[in-house]
């Protein structure tokens, strides 16, 4: 029985495979059904696709949306779109312009930080439309200023670091929207991270949302233990939500998650819940 991830990015955004190297993982990795979800573009979509029809494995159209949620980055994948929508080509050209004012702010924090990196060091890492903290990371290690992606977060790029600057980012209800008008099924990435407390606030929060178009809730993600993943998939049932599984996979910029890992010890999920998803990311 083959295994799904359906949340993986490329060097299309911060991961360090090619598209079609993801793909092809994937396939070797036993895992028949991929959705590609880079941040903030589809650029690698179309590359993707044409790998998993060469391999012979199900690739699902994805992106990755950050919005603001009562101060808190809130992630949104959505899925299943036409690549070349012009509505989501628009509005995730929006979103990367917000990068694209942030970046040279960054740069002048860590100069001013006495720290020599500059904005063609970090694009030349990136390589593809989407510049993100990994890539400033992967400068700083290259240069010998950290040690690892976790050193150059904690002391200098994570929130509330000295050369951290936030990006102008959508509400939920404006994240949704696009994403819904641009034909993609919204779900909710990686639940944990919004520190939401009671099962009170998540219902109300789960009903807002899917009031506003969301229709799936990471359920399986490697972050989360056996009782988020009970917690989460009774949340989905009570306000009417698909769950989904992805691993977060980003390459080497990750790399103690592998593809297909969406589990807490790093296994695959398997079995009547992952034949369920695979029919509903089909049908949606
Ligand atoms: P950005 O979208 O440019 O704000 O960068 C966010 C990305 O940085 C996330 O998608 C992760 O890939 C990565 N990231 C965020 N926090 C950390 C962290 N503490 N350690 C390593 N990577 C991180
Ligand atoms: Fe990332
Ligand atoms: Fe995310
Ligand atoms: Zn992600």
């Amino acid at each position: 029985m083959k295994a799904i991830d359906l949340h993986t990015h490329s060097n299309a955004s911060d991961g360090t495979l090619s598209p079609r190297e993801l793909v092809f993982l994937a396939a070797r990795s036993g895992v028949d059904c991929v959705a590609l979800t880079d941040h903030d573009t589809v650029d690698g979509v179309a590359e993707a696709l044409e790998a998993g029809r060469e391999v012979g494995i199900q690739v699902v159209p994805g992106v990755e949306l950050s919005v603001i949620y009562q101060n808190r980055e809130m992630h949104l994948l959505g899925y299943q779109f036409r690549p070349d929508d012009p509505l989501l080509g628009e509005g995730l050209a929006k979103v990367v312009s917000f990068r694209q004012e942030r970046n040279p702010q960054m740069i002048k924090r860590l100069q001013d930080l006495g720290i020599s990196v500059t904005l063609e060091e970090v694009g030349r890492e990136a390589g593809g439309t989407v510049i993100g903290r990994p890539h400033f990371a992967a400068v700083l290690i290259k240069k010998k200023v950290v040690r690892s992606m976790r050193e150059a977060f904690d002391r200098f790029l994570g929130q509330g670091c000295p050369a951290y600057v936030p990006k102008d980012r959508m509400t939920p209800a404006e994240g949704l929207g696009l994403l819904r008008a641009a034909g993609a099924i919204p779900v909710l990435a990686h639940p944990y991270c919004l520190g939401v407390g009671s099962l009170e606030e998540w219902v109300d929060l789960l009903s807002h949302l899917r009031d506003q178009g969301l229709r799936g809730i990471e359920a399986y993600y490697p972050e989360h233990g056996w009782a988020d993943i009970q917690r989460f998939t009774r949340l989905a049932r009570d306000c009417d939500l698909a769950v989904t599984a992805g691993s977060d996979f980003h390459g080497a910029n990750k790399p103690q998650v592998r593809l297909g890992g969406v589990m807490a010890n790093g296994g695959t999920l398997t079995g009547d819940v992952c034949i369920k998803m695979k029919e509903w990311i089909s049908d949606v």
